[in-house]
């Protein structure tokens, strides 16, 4: 194995996309701790100047597919050609964007490659792990974290004996590196070996790319709001969401209950977000809800029951309840502002 962990890098309009240069920037943490060097594959077509900016943003090397029969993405030829690259490089370690592309698309390529791998991390480490049952010492291990079990624990998973070791991790977790110009690296041209028939098997007659209606990832204030709030309490929130330019959030039960759509939950199974400020209004705080928004800089939470479990990770409390406190807080900010 040579002492790499590669990055696969999705691309968007002809710039890597944003989610992969933060899990770049994460895998260049995860290099300078094992003493590895940390890299990229980058596979399409017209491609190859993109390989620049990788290195700016962290990669000492780009392994680059650039080739007329990967203009759109298509999972079978792009799974042959990360395979290729793959097994040419040997890398310790892989990681895809837990995004539509990099969740079916890395499972494939571990499958091929007979390797194990963790879906949707939430984190990753690496380390020394020692096996319990043998003792034995297993170095540079990538600890692949994520919420098991409904969410009531976080999981280290391991893959000693398999290389590479793989996982896809959430977008929106890490932040992006900074652009340095004065860095360099080596781009490395492969040509790759694709069989006629994965080819011909699906053709891609056109792309169209759907805008999400909420941008809650680089929203900087979220309200948001769970069971507690109903129908009419969403009304509330937008309006403190509108006075402090923010975006509206939402539990589970509160998207299950129809009273706003999907697109604006948080948690497990909804987004993960981390706003400079966080309100959580009628949320009880479980952790398959906390799991999505930990990591926002300030949590305020609305909550008529002293003992929700959200105000165990609120910055500020307001014990009361919402429909008498939000309207007495939109009506303080309005005058303020
Ligand atoms: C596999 C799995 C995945 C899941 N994924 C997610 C996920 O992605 N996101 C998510 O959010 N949940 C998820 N859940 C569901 C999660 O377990 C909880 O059921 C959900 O988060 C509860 O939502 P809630 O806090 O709005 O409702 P509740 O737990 O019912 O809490 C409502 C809160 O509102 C308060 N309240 C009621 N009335 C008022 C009032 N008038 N004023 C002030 N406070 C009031 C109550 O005191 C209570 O604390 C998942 C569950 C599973 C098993």
């Amino acid at each position: 194995m040579s002492n790499k962990i590669l990055v696969y890098i999705e691309t968007l309009e002809g710039l890597p996309a944003e989610h992969s240069l933060e899990l770049l920037g994460k895998a260049g943490d995860l290099a300078k701790k094992a003493g590895l060097d940390v890299g990229a594959i980058l596979v399409g077509y017209e491609v190859k100047s993109i390989a620049q900016e990788l290195i700016y943003r962290g990669a000492s090397e780009v392994h680059v597919v650039d080739d007329p029969r990967l203009g759109s993405y298509n999972l079978l030829p792009y799974t042959s050609a990360v395979v290729d690259v793959i097994k040419k490089t040997e890398p310790e370690i892989v990681l895809f964007s837990a995004t539509v592309i990099g969740r079916e698309l890395a499972p494939r390529v571990a499958a091929r490659l007979k390797t194990g791998i963790t879906a949707d991390c939430t984190d990753v480490d690496i380390g020394d792990w020692v096996d319990p049952g043998t003792g034995r010492k297993y170095e540079k291990i990538l600890y692949q974290i994520r919420p098991t079990f409904g969410g009531e624990i976080m999981a280290a998973i391991v893959t000693p004996q398999r290389r590479p070791q793989m996982a896809t991790v959430r977008p929106g977790l890490f932040p992006i590196p900074p652009r340095d110009e004065s860095r360099t690296g080596k781009v490395v041209e492969w040509s790759v070996n694709i069989p006629e028939s994965e080819q011909s098997l699906v053709e891609v007659i056109e792309v169209k790319r759907e805008k999400r209606k909420v941008d809650l990832k680089s929203a900087r204030v979220i309200v948001s709001g769970g069971r507690g709030c109903g129908a009419k309490g969403f009304e509330l929130l937008r309006e403190l969401a509108s006075v402090l330019n923010g975006e509206i959030g939402a539990s589970r039960a509160a998207v299950d209950a129809g009273w706003i759509p999907y697109d604006h939950q948080i948690g497990l199974t909804g987004q993960t977000v981390k706003p400079d400020v966080y309100i959580a209004v009628g949320i009880s705080g479980a952790v398959q809800h906390v799991v999505g928004m930990k990591d926002s800089k300030i949590v305020i939470a609305i909550n008529k029951d002293p003992e929700a479990p959200i105000f165990r990770i609120a910055d500020y409390g307001i014990v009361g309840d919402l429909f008498v406190v939000v309207p007495k807080l939109t009506e303080r900010l309005k005058k303020k502002s």
